[in-house]
Order: C-alpha cells, then structure tokens, then sequence
C-alpha cells in the first residue's frame, strides 16, 4: 500500500509538469505563430430567419499549424488569455476583419457587418474603446458594420467599468452583443443598464431545443425578454431544419450555425457572399 501510494504520488507531479510543460510550450509555439503569421480569421455568417440573407459574420480565429494542422481556438484562447497574449491575437482580429467588411463593401461583393469576440482580459486591460476608435479610423469601416460580442460573466467582473466601457462603445457608435447568453449568472437587472443592442442564445439551450419543452421554454423567454427591451436575439449553434423552424416561429431574429454554413475561410466567405448576390 505504501509503495502503491508513493507512485501515485509520483504520477501525480509528472502529470502536473507535463501539463505545465505542454501549457509553456504551446505558449512559446503561439508566440512564434504570430511573428510567422500562422493566425487566421474565419467568418461564420449569420442569417436573418426572416429575409433569409447573409447580414453579418462572426470572426472566429485559427490557427494554421505547420505540422499539427489547424488547431482550433478551443485549445489556445484559454492559454492566450492567461498569458496576456489575447491582446496581440484580439487586436489582430479586429483588424483583420474590419478590413474585410471593407473591402467585401468596397468592392461590392456585401455590405455585413463582422462580429469580433471580445475577452475578458481585454476588458480587464485593454484601453478597448480607444483601440476600436484608431481601428475604425485607420480602416474607414462604418462603425454600424462593427459588433462586439462580449460574455456576461466577463461584464460581471466588473460592473462599473464595464458598464462605463459599454458607453464609450456604444457612443462610437459599434453594436455590442451578450455572447453565449443564459450561460453566465445573469442578472436580468443590470441588462438595461449595460447599453447593448443584442442577445446571442448560448448553443446548450439550441442543442435540444426541438426535443426537450424545457429548453424550448427557456429560449421563448430570452426571445420575448430580448424583445421587450428592444434587442436583437440570435441563437448560435443551429444545426437543422427543425430547430431553424422552431426559432422562426419563436421570433428569433437571427441565427448562426452549422445548418446555414461552418466557420469559412474569407475566400469561402467571399464566395457564399457573392452566391447570395447572385440570388
Ligand atoms: P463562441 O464565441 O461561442 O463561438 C461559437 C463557436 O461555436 C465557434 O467555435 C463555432 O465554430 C462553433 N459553432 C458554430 N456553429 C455551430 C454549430 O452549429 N454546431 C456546433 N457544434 N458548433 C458550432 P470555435 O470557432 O471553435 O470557437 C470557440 C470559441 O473560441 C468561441 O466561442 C470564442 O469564445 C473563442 N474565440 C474564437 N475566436 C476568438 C477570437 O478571435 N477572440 C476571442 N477572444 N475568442 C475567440
Ligand atoms: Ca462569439
Ligand atoms: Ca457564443
Ligand atoms: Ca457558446
């Protein structure tokens, strides 16, 4: 038993210096990605259930791995975030995207709006408002086609200087959406203080929306409370035909997922957009 003991013990410490190993390595490999330019913004389109149009995207950031292949943002954010390097990956995508709305509107290939995933670290560091200001200076995107999706419990952290960051944000003029809403301990009070302009349904109450009464329910209620403050609703993850229906008859605004289109590459994008032109 002792002995027994004492090797558990052992395995115990290598697993915690492997983790922290591979954690140091795949920080130090994230770090050379970005000099590298390994990083890319995919679009996922989001689709009004009513017009059934393309009116906006979200970027969603991969990484294109010279070995591993790409490697989903499942798997670096999270270390990217502790490490402070969300910063540099955050004001890369912003960039980038903003670019792109650009140039799909200058070009006439559409007129979307990009969706840009805001971290909690940058709302804990970043002078945010001023970096989406210089960006939307230096592209000369309209800031009605900028949204920014941010977490309840990022916003919770700090009520103050969140809510005042809201306001600064929304003076620019910038939409500000509730990501992955019903997730977070929401307190429905403060959603009409924080000034926001949408809603988006987390994924776990779309999986079985058309399966279980209880989900349905709850997503009813987002929709009608969204509604009656004025908001936009969205519900994220939509895999089939039967949840799209259900969510149309609910009063959903817009969807995203699966069903309509996976995260693409801006040239897919740039061909989905193109097809919709072409009705
Ligand atoms: P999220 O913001 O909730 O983004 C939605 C995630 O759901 C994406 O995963 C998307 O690919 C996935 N998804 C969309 N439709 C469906 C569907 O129908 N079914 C299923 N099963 N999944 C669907 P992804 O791209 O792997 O991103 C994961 C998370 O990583 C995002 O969750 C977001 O929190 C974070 N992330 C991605 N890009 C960025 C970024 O540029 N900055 C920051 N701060 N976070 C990012
Ligand atoms: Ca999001
Ligand atoms: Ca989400
Ligand atoms: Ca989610």
């Amino acid at each position: 038993a002792k002995y027994l003991g004492g090797n558990n013990i052992q395995l115990y410490h290598q697993g915690l210096e492997n983790q922290s190993k591979d954690y140091m390595e795949i920080e130090g490999e994230l770090r050379k990605a970005m000099q590298n330019n390994e990083l890319e913004v995919f679009y996922q389109p989001k689709v009004n259930v009513h017009s059934q149009c393309i009116e906006s995207a979200e970027a969603l950031v991969r990484w294109q791995h010279p070995k591993k292949g790409v490697i989903s943002p499942a798997e670096f954010i999270h270390i990217a975030e502790d490490s402070g390097l969300i910063a540099e990956i955050g004001e890369f995508v912003l960039l980038e995207s903003c670019l792109q709305a650009k140039q799909w509107a200058d070009n006439g290939t559409a007129e979307i709006t990009v969706s840009v995933n805001v971290s909690a670290h940058q709302l804990r560091h970043e002078n945010l408002a001023q970096a989406v200001g210089n960006v939307l200076k230096t592209t000369k995107l309209p800031e009605n086609q900028l949204e920014l999706e941010l977490t309840e419990s990022s916003l919770m952290e700090n009520l103050s200087a969140a809510t005042a960051l809201l306001k600064r944000l929304s003076d620019l003029g910038v939409s500000i959406s509730l990501d992955d809403f019903g997730t977070g301990y929401s307190s429905l009070s403060h959603l009409k203080r924080f000034p926001v302009d949408g809603l988006k349904i987390d994924r776990s109450f779309i999986k079985d929306i058309t399966s279980k009464p209880e989900d349905e329910a709850i997503v009813n209620a987002i929709i009608v409370l969204g509604h009656s403050l004025n908001l936009k609703v969205i519900a994220e993850g939509v895999e089939s035909k039967e949840q799209l229906a259900l969510l149309d008859q609910l009063g959903c605004d817009e969807i995203q997922g699966y069903f309509i289109a996976k995260p693409l590459s801006s040239q897919d994008m740039t061909t989905m957009l193109l097809q919709q032109k072409s009705g």
